[in-house]
């Protein structure tokens, strides 16, 4: 694969990063990671990672635009893309979270699994559902009339808290409210489903015969009404509102827009955002989403990674922009990596001290004075030549241009497009200056 799309690619022409990235993100590592689960361990042998590390190497390079000297470190931190052995340890512990296994970041804290097929109800026992759209208030006044009861629902995150809030109403006036709470690690979505759920547990424990359930989340009720949806919530919705129907009561979902005025979803609204907020009770629901064991699972590998690219011995071009590999992955998927900036970056280019050392020149000063050796760091930081440019740079940036500035300016989403104009005018004098 990797041969097949070199000869599409250089550093200067042929397929843009972006669509290397897809490739590389789509087919190569899904297809490198193949049951990675299963032989995660063999990724700590020496042998193995000299040959993860030669493939992704040509990935790495391509992605960045990168000459191929650059070394591996610098190559994976400019494209923004893990080591393929951190990678390999990640998808192995998420296998094993989603089938239940402990997580030392999570405590006791149980994971949100999604029902197993087997788990599924029997055919005969499915029951069609579907939800109607509801556009205003007028609309919802004809719609309702024929429900005895009507059970807004919400959930909300607010201050990284999460609530969600049932309003009962009958054909005027609030009956019933209820409150639920979950802990903070959970989506908005999971509350939105577990609103849903308790309106359906609601329906099934009441006397009247006709509810009207209606929902702003249009994710959740789809979820809801989606016969093969695995989510828990949405298993346990279905089947209360199947028992619903083997009582005789019906039961209707809605979809509501948000903040359309109707007076029982602000109700509902201001319910959730209340019970996120001030609930002191025990969770009603306190499953851990797999998204946020995703996210801390990726956190301890951006750690492992900045480790080893902070102890490497290679990459010193590149740790002057980017000391760590943690923030910079932040980053530089922001920078459109083109030819020059890749050469800034790394400092494998058109400069003499590089040319020198791969000997393409024989000399590596710098044309201001013999001696003085032509490095990025010289050329944008030092260099009497480029002085002037300098000076209107730090100017208009209010900072000067210093190696401990580097790292904040590549940080500052403001400056930092200012500062690369200035490295890209420099470093192009400079490099047409060694091509004569
Ligand atoms: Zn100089």
């Amino acid at each position: 694969m990797y041969k097949q799309l070199a000869r599409a690619a250089g550093a200067s022409w042929g397929l843009q990063p972006e669509i290397i990235r897809t490739i590389y993100t789509a087919a190569v590592e899904p297809t490198i990671l193949y049951a990675a689960s299963a032989w995660a361990p063999a990724a700590n042998k020496l042998g193995v990672q000299k040959q993860l590390n030669v493939v992704q190497r040509g990935f790495a390079q391509k992605l960045c635009k990168a000459y191929r000297t650059v070394s591996l470190n610098s190559a994976l931190l400019l494209a923004g893309i893990l080591p393929l052995d951190i990678r390999i340890r990640e998808a192995a512990s998420l296998y094993e979270a989603k089938g239940g296994g402990p997580q030392p970041t999570l405590g006791d804290r149980e994971i949100e699994r999604m029902a197993s097929a087997l788990e599924a109800p029997h055919p005969a026992k499915l029951v069609t559902l579907q939800y109607d759209s509801i556009a205003d208030d007028e609309e919802y006044r004809n719609r309702s009339e024929e429900f005895a009861v009507r059970i807004f629902t919400d959930g909300s995150k607010i201050q990284g808290k999460v609530g969600a809030a049932l309003s009962l109403w009958d054909s005027t006036t609030e009956t019933k409210a209820l409150k639920l709470t979950l802990p903070s690690y959970c989506t908005v979505y999971q509350a939105e489903l577990l609103a849903l759920q308790k309106a359906a547990t609601e329906a099934l424990k009441r006397r009247e015969n006709t509810f009207g359930i209606f929902s702003d989340s249009m994710a959740a009720l789809q979820t809801v009404t989606n016969v093969s949806a695995p989510h828990p919530l949405a298993v346990e919705t279905r089947d209360t509102i199947r028992r619903c129907k083997l009582q005789n009561k019906s039961v209707s979902l809605f979809w509501i827009k948000a903040h359309t005025g109707l007076e029982g979803n602000e109700r509902a609204d201001q319910l959730a955002k209340e019970a996120a907020l001030k609930s002191k009770k025990k969770p009603d629901y306190d499953l851990c989403p797999i998204s946020f064991v995703k996210r801390q699972i990726r956190m301890r590998s951006l750690d492992e990674w900045n480790g080893k690219y902070k102890a490497g011995e290679t990459a010193s071009g590149t740790k002057l922009f980017f000391p760590d590999a943690i923030s910079a992955y932040g980053i530089v998927r922001k920078i459109d990596l083109t030819y020059i900036r890749t050469q800034i970056f790394t400092g494998h280019g058109g400069f003499s001290s590089y040319l020198t050392r791969f000997k393409c020149k024989e000399n590596s000063s710098c044309a201001c004075e013999p001696g003085v050796e032509e490095t990025v760091a010289h050329i944008l930081l030092e260099c009497p030549i480029t002085e002037r440019a300098r000076f209107e740079t730090e100017q208009e940036l209010t900072m000067s241009l210093t190696a401990t500035n580097l790292p904040f300016l590549m940080r500052d989403k403001k400056d930092r497009p200012k500062f690369l104009d200035y490295c890209e005018k420099i470093v192009s004098l400079v490099i047409s200056r060694n091509k004569l």
